[in-house]
């Protein structure tokens, strides 16, 4: 779709508003069975009736197309919605009824024989009955609350006879109207099939095709091909209750609307009639578009209006145009969705495609698009807002290592600080980086709990967006497609870095925010994080010590599967340079053979840097690669078996069948060398084969992967480039100039790789699998790209665990044109966000959670005396052991309530360290799999130290054989054996194998 602007309205006879309210389109989706003639939609769909005849439903929410309906055999021309079914009239002469829910045809209703299309069709709640206008002139009554008046079989020999009266009637009328109006054997099939009844068609109501109906409670107007517009009375049926004046010559009747007591009819010449009810008088007369009005459709008093020249504008209440809006094609159907807060415009083309458009502020009176986006409540679509501000921050061109774009680069991230204030940041601004690169955005949100804290890692800066014309949509306009939004950034890494800070803030808001989040958000990613690490080390205190670092800055192996990623290759960039002394180019024909070729010396150093399999020859460089062990190539199998069966369409699976677990072991996890360009001096064009050029240069890098030192494989690199120049040029002593290398080597970033079996990456896992609504775990998988902050961060704060929460899919075309990313994954990277950071917190009223805290405690703590502890000796110490009691705690039944179990056992422990004052060792013992869910919590929380965990926390599962059996000798004397396992709800019996499993 093309962009839009308010304009006066070129030949209307009506002023036009000085404001300019703008809007913009939020997507566009492509129906690819013909044009779009009919839209209509409920709460969680937008549904389309196409040219073809099918009926595609999208999902409002994420633009996701959720299934397409077939069954009419001609186009489908007109839809109505009750509150539970969808009814869509078609080009074959029937009103198919399907579930509105489950998506399922219901019944086929026939209009009377010969009716043609069904042209606009209208449910008239009151009634329960469906109006038909149809092709054949006539109106048709279908009373859907009483269509089981006429028994089945009855309905059926009506229909059949029906069919034989065609055949006979064929032989004299053999029009092609009549030949799709003949029932079919496959509408037999399945569902219910009704007829229109002969007492409910009235023949002629039109004298021309029946092209819009209205209902406005008992009374229905029509509009007809014939310039004329009907009013009728519905009580069991229709009946005629006047006409209004007749349009001066027969104009068709394309579309009515109405509002407030006027009727607006939409005209094939373009005009538009407005009619007070009241009165029956026009009023007035739009000179609305240069060509057809389609469709007209109302919302808070405004009408907009859309005609075959692709022209939409609105209507205010005093019939001036407020605003216009330029669609690509011709637009033929309509939707006004006012849905909290937001009004959504839906645009059916006659180039089948749909497109939505956000038109709160035209509705609004020119409401500004930014008051709309920084509004108190977040309405609408779900993520509107986040969408709003993302298409905002796309518009700022941040490509670093740019110097004329730097002023973009701090507009983008002023932007994202003053969004980051209005959503409710404690402290948000920009810290000046070194000089010459782009600012530091750092943004804080408090949590409930002052200490522990999440950093969020991300950035602004984009790659340059390359040809443009290659791109489908200008690259810093975001445009959206087919469920996609496509611009430069929207995945790398500007979507996911708005998904993460909504979610923050939306947690902020709500009081659920459990520690605090700091944000960090630089601008120089793409160019080397330049000035990154100084900066964060001299505004340490800004950060405090964080426990998690987190950042969505990477992919999905395939198209449908979550991933979670725990490994990133290192990078080392080197420029290796080639000059003579003679500091000129020279003719190749007079000097060629005394001089020394500097393009042929780097040839000869490049040559020797690899080897044809692509091995590395730097000497030492393979010493370090960790080795592949067998349960790392088990693994790597299996993901590669799982994707392909999931996700043959990924573009990652180009592979031959059992090359490819090989190939992402070359990609994820094994070094590589690259030559990314070669460059010689000279200015002449390059097919001038007659210059030796004065110098030569190239661009290498290398990636490094566990347990390669950056640092040393930077010197090994240096050393043996130094190494092979030297021996080219000692083996050429005579030449009339002299070579001499200039190299540069530069680290870039470190390798990473995280424990995925850690709690973090557990805690991330599950929060995943429940977003997504998994039964197995996301992908655990590796990239083979860097990201310089991540390895820093980690090392420099001690303790933190990165986690990398990809959000985009593997056809995202990060740095590449047409970058995208699917409007559902970054919704749900938000929500997983969410789940992640509101650990603990349940949705129990504190009155609720304080009672049930209350109460399970003083249970526990009542027992506690006769049950939980005993003494053991081991070795020299004495050791207090508490397994009943906990093993209680744990078995009681606490559903997803983490948060309640981890009070209770902190109760608990408190009272135990009361009680004894010289607990030296307490274990914990649970009997299931939350019991893992908590640890994490509590070692992610900062109260429990991983390392300690063997000491403090000994889960049953990890007992080693000895101990178990030990326990099994030691025998349950000072345990109240029956009490313990009748709360635990198991036989004494369970109950001890419970500790030797
Ligand atoms: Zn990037």
């Amino acid at each position: 779709m093309s962009s839009i602007s308010s304009s006066p309205s070129l030949g209307s006879s009506t002023p036009v508003q000085p404001q300019p309210p703008t809007t913009s389109c939020v997507q566009t989706l492509t129906a690819r069975s013909g044009a779009v003639l009919s839209v209509a939609y409920n709460q969680s769909y937008v549904f389309c009736g196409s040219q073809q005849g099918s009926i595609h439903v999208w999902r409002r929410d994420t633009y996701r197309l959720e299934a397409t309906l077939e069954g009419h055999s001609g186009g489908c021309h007109s839809l109505a919605v009750d509150s539970n079914t969808l009814f869509s009239g078609g080009g074959d002469g029937r009103v198919r009824a399907w579930d509105m829910h489950t998506l399922r045809a219901l019944y086929v209703i026939h209009a009377g024989v010969n009716s043609g299309a069904i042209l606009s069709l209208v449910y008239l709640h009151s009634h329960r009955a469906l109006v038909l206008g149809c092709q054949n002139t006539s109106l048709q009554w279908f009373s859907v609350a009483g269509r089981d008046a006429v028994p089945r079989d009855t309905r059926m020999r009506e229909l059949q006879a029906r069919r034989l009266r065609f055949f006979d009637d064929a032989i004299g009328v053999c029009t092609a109207q009549a030949a799709v109006t003949s029932p079919t054997p496959s509408d037999y099939e399945d569902v219910d099939q009704y007829l229109v009844s002969d007492s409910g068609i009235i023949d002629y109501a039109h004298s021309g095709y029946v092209y819009s109906l209205l209902a406005d409670g008992d009374v229905v107007y029509s509009g007809g091909s014939d310039g004329v517009i009907k009013v009728w009375q519905a009580s069991q049926g229709l009946a005629l209750a006047g006409e209004l004046e007749r349009v001066a010559s027969d104009v068709s009747v394309q579309a009515l609307a109405l509002d407030d007591g006027l009727l607006f009819a939409g005209l094939q010449s373009g005009q538009i009639d407005v009619w007070d009810l009241e009165t029956r008088q026009r009023i007035r007369t739009l000179a609305a578009h240069g060509a057809n009005v389609f469709a007209l459709s109302v919302v808070r008093h405004c009408v907009f209006s859309a005609s075959s020249d692709g022209d939409v504008r609105v209507w205010c209440s005093d019939l001036q145009t407020m605003g216009q809006i330029r669609t690509a094609g011709s637009v033929l159907a309509l939707a006004a969705i006012d849905a909290a807060g937001e009004v959504l415009l839906v645009t059916g083309h006659g180039d089948s495609s749909v497109a939505f458009w956000d038109v709160t502020g035209m509705v609004a009176g020119g409401r500004d698009a930014a008051q709309a986006l920084l509004g108190p409540a977040e309405g609408g679509r779900p993520g509107r807002r986040m969408m709003q501000a993302l298409a905002q921050w796309v518009r700022f061109r941040s490509v670093s290592g740019v110097p004329e774009l730097q002023p973009e680069c701090r507009r983008a991230a002023r932007f994202l600080r003053d969004l980051m204030q209005q959503l409710g940041a404690t402290d948000a601004r920009l810290v000046s980086s070194t000089p010459g690169s782009n600012p530091i955005v750092y943004g804080r949100f408090e949590g409930r709990q002052a200490q522990a804290a999440v950093f969020v890692y991300g950035h602004y800066d984009v790659m340059p967006a390359g040809d443009e014309s290659r791109w489908a949509s200008a690259p810093f306009e975001m445009s959206g497609r087919d469920g996609y939004v496509y611009g430069r950034g929207v995945s790398d890494d500007k979507g996911p870095v708005l998904a993460t800070l909504f979610a923050v803030a939306e947690l902020h808001a709500a009081g659920l925010l459990q520690m605090p989040v700091v944000f960090c958000i630089e601008g120089e990613e793409e160019h080397g994080s330049v000035g990154l690490y100084e900066t964060i080390a001299e505004h340490r205190a800004l950060f405090g010590e964080p426990r998690l670092i987190l950042l969505s800055s990477s992919y999905w192996l395939g198209e449908s599967t979550p991933c979670l990623t725990y490994g990133m290759r290192g990078s080392i960039r080197a420029t290796i340079r080639v000059e003579t002394s003679r500091n000129a180019d020279v003719h190749s024909g007079v000097w060629g053979g005394a001089v020394n070729e500097p393009l042929t010396c780097l040839a000869h150093v490049l040559a020797q840097l690899a080897e044809p399999s692509g091995r590395v020859l730097v000497p030492g460089f393979h010493d370090g690669v960790r080795a592949v062990d067998a349960a790392e190539a088990a693994a790597m199998r299996d993901l590669v078996s799982f994707v392909s069966a999931r996700d043959a369409a990924a573009p990652v699976l180009v592979s031959a069948d059992g090359a490819l677990d090989r190939q992402l072991m070359q990609r994820w996890r094994q070094p590589a060398l690259t030559v990314h360009h070669v460059d010689v001096s000279t200015v002449a064009a390059p097919s001038n084969a007659t210059l030796v050029p004065a110098a030569a240069q190239a661009s290498v890098s290398v990636r490094v992967v566990p347990d390669q030192s950056l640092h040393d494989i930077a010197e090994k690199l240096r050393s043996h480039v130094e190494h092979v120049f030297e021996g080219f040029v000692g083996a050429r002593g005579d030449a009339l100039d002299a070579l001499a290398l200039k190299l540069d080597v530069t680290p870039i970033a470190d390798w990473w790789l995280a424990d995925p079996q850690t709690p973090v990456y557990r805690a991330a896992s599950r929060a995943i699998r429940e977003e997504w609504g998994m039964d197995d775990d996301p992908l655990l998988i590796r990239e083979g790209g860097s990201i310089p902050a991540v390895p820093w961060l980690e090392s420099f704060f001690t303790g933190a665990v990165a986690v990398n929460l990809p959000m985009g899919q593997s056809s995202d075309n990060a740095h590449l044109d047409n970058e995208r990313i699917s409007i559902e994954n970054l919704l749900r990277g938000r929500q997983i966000a969410k789940l992640r950071l509101a650990k603990w917190y349940t949705t129990l009223t504190p009155k609720e959670k304080t009672k049930t805290i209350k109460e399970v405690s003083l249970v526990v703590l009542s027992r506690k005396p006769k049950q939980c502890n005993f003494i053991e000796h081991r070795d020299t110490k004495v050791v207090y052991r508490k397994y009943a009691s906990l093993y209680f705690i744990a078995g009681i039944d606490l559903d997803d309530n983490e948060l309640l179990t981890l009070e209770i056992i902190h109760r608990y422990v408190e009272v135990l360290d009361r009680s004894f004052g010289n607990v030296c060792e307490l274990d914990l013992i649970f009997n299931f799999q939350r019991a893992y869910f908590i640890l994490d919590e509590m070692i992610m929380a900062g109260e429990l130290q991983e390392s300690g965990k063997g000491t403090v926390l000994r889960v049953l599962a990890q007992m080693d054989e000895t101990e178990a059996a030990e326990n099994a000798e030691r025998g349950w004397a000072d345990i109240n054996l029956e009490g313990v396992a009748k709360t635990a709800m198991l036989t004494v019996q369970e109950f001890k194998q419970s500790f030797t499993r």
